[in-house]
């Protein structure tokens, strides 16, 4: 029985796992559970690891050796460890640290309470299951109830798993193979949303742009179902073979109460000017692309089975700029792969420079057990040699970050209201549609997800300052909890 029980959950890595976390939340809420913020108060600790970032192991492992003698103290405690990294590590989790309760994968993320019972009565269990195990409705954990941590913005999840072959990612091995999610059924959970006061939508994926390729097969092998689950009224009206993802920011900004439509990641060698051209047309779609270049060597992208050249990233870049006028293009580029020479990082650095990116997240390689690139031991590149070239990188991505916000002095951007600043809780903190986080002064306090209009007065790297112009739209205020029972 969990009903009166308290819980803490941690996450670890990326927006996937945050939503992840949401719907545990969720779920665990739904069964009359109460969230606490502090692990000592806690009846039930769940970690929902990632296994994409650099050290998850040992910051898995780390967390758990700390937690051992809370578990000593009071031994009805009960930890969970759920995510990548346990779908990957497995049985491994327990033998490294036996005192975790549950094991549970990235795709029964919906049992989570379930198996927390059953630990409770029966003793610790790990319980893994494969992608292809379970119906497609099984494996959309997206019909969870859901726990969200922001009351204006919101995460849908358009499909998940990925059918690339990356050859640092560990995504395909642990989250199965790339699985849309129907149209219709996404655009009722996008109206849903907005019903309960969400006017920012984030559309989450693996590879976003490459949505609605596997459904004309599903729909295809299943020719008697319901034409508006699999598709929706608004793509039935054009019937063509398959909805894309264009299609999808169509109607996601057409949703009544959407006010700002975002998405990650696309994968360049997916990106079709339909996509660009939805987000030219629809003036709810951010003017902000994520576009993930990695490596500016054509050797080196085909030693990642990227699929692109630098030549063709760059046209596609070009595309969207002339395309969507005033985008932001952010980028993740990783130094030091397996063989990459320096010949090959100053193909890099040219492209990062002609790019000039807004802003960019750049990674050192580091191998991930289970990918490709891992068994590349004897072309690993010296790590000083990595570190100094990362050091180089930054300096391109800085120098146009800076001056792409220093661009936007003077001008008077829309933000939505995020809260308070970290550092100074007088000061308040934003977004504007571009995704750059701004700060300001209001003389009277306003609620996260409230709509304002901000002069920019000032300029980092990562964020601009200014004055408060006007403010646009008040924050909604949620009509009901977003916890439903099953
Ligand atoms: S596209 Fe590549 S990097 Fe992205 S999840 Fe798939 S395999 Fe990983």
């Amino acid at each position: 029985m969990l009903v009166g029980k308290s819980y803490v959950i941690r996450t670890y890595g990326c927006q996937m796992n945050e939503h992840d976390s949401e719907r545990i939340s969720g779920l665990l809420e739904a069964d009359g559970m109460w969230r606490v913020d502090d692990e000592a108060q806690a009846d039930v600790i769940v970690l929902n690891t990632c296994c994409i970032r650099e050290n998850a192991d040992n910051k898995l492992y780390g967390a758990l050796g700390n937690l051992k003698a809370l578990k000593q103290a009071n031994p009805d405690l009960q930890i969970a460890v759920g995510g990548c990294l346990a779908q990957k590590d497995r049985d491994l989790i327990r033998e490294r640290a036996a005192h975790v309760d549950v094991v549970f994968g990235t795709h029964n993320v919906d049992r989570a309470g379930e198996l927390l019972s059953h630990a409770a009565d029966h003793g610790p269990i790990v319980e893994i299951l494969e992608a292809t195990s379970r119906a497609d409705g099984e494996a959309f954990p997206s019909a969870l109830p859901t726990r969200r941590e922001v009351d204006h913005a919101g995460w849908v999840t358009v499909q998940i798993g990925c059918d690339n072959t990356c050859a640092f990612c560990i995504v395909p091995a642990v989250r199965g193979p790339e699985i849309s999610r129907p149209f219709g059924e996404l655009v009722a959970e996008v109206e849903d949303l907005a019903r309960d006061g969400v006017s920012e939508i984030t559309l989450l994926g693996q590879n976003v742009n490459s949505y609605g390729r596997d459904l004309a097969l599903a729909k295809r092998a299943e020719p008697g179902a319901d034409d508006h689950h699999w598709c929706g009224h608004r793509w039935l009206e054009d019937r063509r073979a398959r909805p894309l993802f264009a299609d999808l920011l169509r109607a996601t900004g057409a949703v009544e109460g959407v006010n700002r439509v975002r998405f990650t990641s696309p994968h360049p060698k997916d990106m079709r000017s339909e996509t660009f051209e939805a987000m030219a047309d629809v003036p709810e779609v951010c003017e902000h692309l994520h576009f993930p270049l990695q490596s500016g060597s054509d050797r080196v992208l085909a030693a990642m089975h990227r699929g692109y050249t630098a030549e063709r990233y760059l046209e596609k870049l070009r595309e969207a700029r002339a395309a969507i006028p005033d985008l932001a293009v952010s980028t993740d580029v990783i130094v030091g792969f397996p063989s990459e020479t320096e010949d090959d990082f100053e193909r890099t650095l040219e492209v990062a420079a002609e790019a000039e990116f807004d802003s960019a997240f750049t990674f050192v390689f580091s191998p991930r057990e289970g990918t490709e690139a891992a068994q590349m031991e004897a072309d690993f590149v010296d790590h000083s040699v990595a570190v100094e070239r990362y050091e180089r990188l930054r300096v391109v991505i800085e120098r146009s970050s800076r001056a792409s916000n220093e661009s936007r002095i003077g001008l008077t951007e829309e933000v939505v209201v995020e809260g308070p600043s970290k550092k100074d809780p007088a000061v308040l903190t934003g977004r504007t549609r571009r995704n750059t986080l701004v700060h300001f002064l209001s003389p009277t306090p306003l609620r996260a997800g409230t709509y304002a209009l901000v002069e920019v007065e000032s300029a980092g790297m990562n964020h601009m300052s200014g004055r408060l112009v006007d403010v646009t739209l008040p924050a909604r205020r949620r009509m009901r909890i977003p916890v439903t029972a099953l």
